[in-house]
């Protein structure tokens, strides 16, 4: 762990991906953005003309998907570049031109929606009707009919097109504080030797069985972003007010609402999660006790949250090990998901490894047409195993969606992404618990999946309840210095852990590390898809290959269908609380599992 991180040169070429796919070069790419820029004048002739003929209707729709899909390849190729070195200027440069592309072509297509809309619905489906080609975007025209409401002129939807990479600022200069120039110091590691602290190295110092080791690199993180806090409330604080602004122009009555409309979720389903865990709270608490009670310290502090709870089980997982544990687990998915997965590993989806200037973290990402690819920043441990079968859910969903669909839907909402994700993380957890004979390392994957549950379900839903009061505040008129939302922040920590936790005050700047705060009310969607994928997983397990079939049919849905109405055909309906409570009562079995199995 405390080998030196590399450069990205010096990183082999197998453990990167292959963005060369894409583009061969940076010089292809250049000449391809070049004559987007030229190209993206076609759409022009189209403008003012929608409603003349269907034959005109349908070819000005393709032109969009056609220059969109364009743009998908190049944005792409610059935004992963940028990723894996974020301190290449050149990189950074291509991402900047990319973002660009895209404001001018929002700025040239500005025009579509408003029209469509002005448009007599009659005599749109006049339209519709009258071309077979165009009956393929009835859906697009079903959720266009939707949003009525909150389009606006054409003047206007261009002045707020213009303002998109303007409204971008904060969340760039919070990536480029908080990835390239935000610099953690060495701590005493757990051989003695000092080691340098990076994002992807802090997670594993946490879990240290070392409790000066984890409380180190605890206190040295923190103490770093409270040093910048007043920079990263001011990021944040400007994401917030221009999650408001684009809300408020388009006439919603709150940023939540307007972010939730854009997936066609209704406020019930974020409402009914956030009261829901609320009211399961004590059990987040039993969890704190039992901890405590397993690591025997008189006092549980923040540090002592990642640490496993078992002693002395050395669980490390190379990367190489973790593709045969992804491969074995997804197996009840049937031999068509497991060959995808395969393929994955072998066409280098994968850029594995950390290096100097590397983004944190890990995703999956990819357009229409290109490799659904995949970062990490592999450390040989139990959580990078668990995250690798997580991404690979997503990059098969993008897979199974884009080989199935046109690429009007060959996309999905971040509502059901997640739940393809987690459940690849339930089945390992399954495979593991059926597997594993070893009793300290069958309480380490009972107390991961309790820690697991905790970081999704819980940690996730305090962040959305977070999310939702300082977007609240603002919107009331208030203002968010650094001292507002570390106090508040704090506050929620010790709703959320209750009595027999120590709240130390650096968990107060936790806030200003998170990236998905960037993200306009995204994260209450892991929750619910953890959730949702919790209860579709028991299904696969026990009802087999029926609930198996509907799974894959959702894959490759996209975004044909709405959200909630795709889940309910898999087999699970978040119109309800039923998915949630279902997740309660597994997080309690599996505390009941743990408690018994301790005691033996
Ligand atoms: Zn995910």
């Amino acid at each position: 762990m405390n080998k030196k991180v590399l450069e990205r040169h010096e990183v082999p070429v197998a453990d990167t991906w292959d963005l060369e796919s894409i583009f061969s070069n940076d010089e292809q790419w250049e000449q391809v953005a070049q004559q987007f820029k030229e190209r993206v004048s076609e759409i022009d002739e189209f403008r003012g003309r929608l409603d003349e003929s269907s034959n005109i209707l349908f070819r000005a729709l393709s032109k969009q998907l056609e220059l969109e899909e364009q743009l998908g390849k190049l944005f792409t190729y610059a935004h992963m570049r940028h990723d894996q070195d974020t301190g290449n200027s050149y990189y950074a440069a291509l991402q900047d031109q990319a973002y660009g592309l895209m404001s001018i072509l929002e700025q040239k297509t500005a025009f579509v929606t408003p029209e469509l809309l002005a448009m007599d619905p009659k005599v749109l489906d006049a339209l519709v009707n009258e071309k077979d080609e165009l009956q393929a975007f009835a859906h697009m025209f079903d959720q266009l009919k939707k949003q009525r409401d909150h389009v606006l002129s054409e003047k206007e939807e261009e002045l707020l097109a213009r303002a998109k990479e303007a409204l971008l600022a904060s969340s760039q200069a919070f990536g480029a504080l908080n990835n390239a120039d935000l610099e953690f110091p060495t701590i005493k590691g757990e051989d003695g030797k000092e080691v340098q602290i990076t994002h992807g190295r802090f997670v594993s110092l946490l879990q240290s069985k070392n409790r000066e080791v984890r409380k180190a690199a605890f206190e040295a993180v923190y103490a770093t972003y409270e040093s910048y806090k007043n920079t990263f409330a001011a990021t944040l604080s400007g994401q917030v007010k221009g999650d408001i602004f684009q809300a408020q122009s388009r006439k919603y009555n709150s940023a939540r609402e307007a972010a939730l409309s854009e997936t066609h979720i209704p406020l019930s389903v974020y409402d009914q999660l956030v009261e829901t865990v609320d009211e399961h709270l004590p059990l987040l608490h039993r969890y704190v006790r039992l901890r405590k009670k397993c690591l025997e310290v008189d006092e549980l502090h923040m540090y002592d949250l990642y640490t496993p709870i078992v002693k002395d089980v050395d669980f490390s997982v190379t990367y190489e090990e973790a593709k045969q544990k992804v491969i074995e687990a997804v197996g009840p998915l049937g031999e068509e998901y497991v060959n995808r997965l395969k393929k994955g590993f072998d066409d280098r989806w994968v850029d594995v490894q950390e290096n100097k200037g590397k983004r944190s973290g890990a995703y999956s990402s990819g357009a229409y047409g290109t490799k659904p690819f995949i970062l990490m920043n592999w450390q040989d441990d139990v959580d990078n195993l668990f995250t690798l079968a997580h991404e690979f859910g997503h990059s098969l969903h993008s897979d199974y969606t884009r080989s199935s669909q046109p690429y009007v839907y060959g996309d999905y909402t971040i509502f059901v992404a997640e739940v393809a994700s987690t459940l690849n993380e339930a089945l390992l957890h399954h495979h593991f618990i059926e597997t594993l004979d070893d009793k300290e390392k069958k309480l380490y994957i009972l107390n991961y999946f309790l820690e697991g549950f905790r970081g999704t379900v819980f940690r996730q839903t305090m962040f959305a309840e977070f999310e939702q009061l300082i977007h609240a505040k603002v919107e009331a008129g208030g203002s968010l210095t650094a001292d507002e939302l570390t106090r508040e922040y704090y506050d929620l920590n010790v709703k959320y852990y209750g009595e027999d936790m120590v709240i130390d005050k650096e968990i107060g700047y936790e806030w200003a590390r998170i990236p998905h705060f960037y993200y306009n009310f995204y994260v209450f969607q892991y929750a619910t898809g953890y959730s949702a994928a919790a209860a579709l997983s028991k299904q696969i397990l026990e009802e087999g290959q029926p609930a198996v079939d509907r799974f894959l049919s959702f894959l490759k849905t996209g975004s044909s269908e709405y959200p909630i109405d795709m889940l309910k055909k898999a087999g699970v309906d978040m119109t309800t609380a039923e998915p949630i409570k279902q997740a309660m009562q597994l997080f309690e079995q599996t505390l009941d599992q743990m408690e018994e199995l301790l005691e033996n």
